[in-house]
């Protein structure tokens, strides 16, 4: 089977909620925050395909990029998106200072890990002055949210592929809070390769032999806690 750091995380979260999600096809709402961040990434990723681009083609792309859908009504819509313009002017700023080299911006990785296929999206890779190789994840949240405890799982994962599918070592990863000019960076390890290569392939063979158990640990959590049948946290 086909594995993701999304498909990973949810079966971790709970074996049913992937059921759910991922078998029986339940939609999770897109929220004004997740469909703010799906257009900044878009907006960042036409940004830097682009030969020597100005701050104006950012917001060019930023409107071109932009996903209407999430939103309660136009009010609420034109709100975010000043919001998604004001994260842009900061990042600006940090673009000014940036001294390293952008190797690579969404790019796809997938590589073979016993019967399954390992898949991701990186962000972006970069090249600093002294040769090291950053891997880079966009996060439009704020760095003391609940989510970023996760984060740390994803990052390793997505160095992971780098080395595996694009033959590239890192040297670093970073989550990069592009709201805040945030970058929160950690060593690439290559001696917890086989560790989390363990535990990507222990869970891919759980969901494959169809293993979805309620984890209900996680249901105050959980998109689907008003309406999931072993929700304890129906409110
Ligand atoms: S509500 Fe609870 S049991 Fe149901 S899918 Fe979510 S976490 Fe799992």
């Amino acid at each position: 089977m086909e594995i993701s750091f999304t498909r990973l995380r949810v079966y971790r979260e709970c074996p049913w909620k992937y059921q759910l999600q991922f078998v029986a096809g339940w939609r999770i709402p897109l929220t004004p925050a997740g469909s703010l961040g799906l257009s900044l990434h878009r907006a960042l990723e036409c940004f830097h395909r682009k030969d020597n681009p100005s701050g104006d083609d950012l917001f060019a792309c930023y409107e071109s990029r932009w996903l209407s859908a999430g939103y309660a009504d136009d009010g609420a819509r034109e709100a975010w998106r000043k919001k998604g313009r004001r994260i842009l002017e900061r990042y600006l700023a940090d673009e000014r200072e940036r001294r390293t080299v952008i190797e690579a911006v969404e790019r796809e990785f997938v590589f073979p890990l016993g019967r399954h296929e390992v898949r991701g999206m990186i962000d972006r890779i970069d090249r600093h002055p002294d040769g090291r190789l950053e891997v880079m994840d966009y996060k439009t949240y704020s760095s003391g949210d609940e989510l970023g405890k996760r984060d740390n799982l994803q990052l390793r994962f997505y160095g992971l592929g780098c080395r595996e599918a694009l033959a590239k070592t890192p040297d670093m990863l970073t989550l990069y809070y592009v709201a805040e000019g945030k970058k929160v960076t950690m060593e690439y390890d290559p001696a917890g390769e086989a560790e989390l290569q363990k535990l990507i392939q222990e869970n891919a063979d759980r969901i494959e032999s169809g293993r979805f158990p309620p984890d209900t640990t996680f249901c105050p959590r959980c998109d689907f806690r008003s309406r999931c049948a072993y929700s304890v946290a129906k409110d």
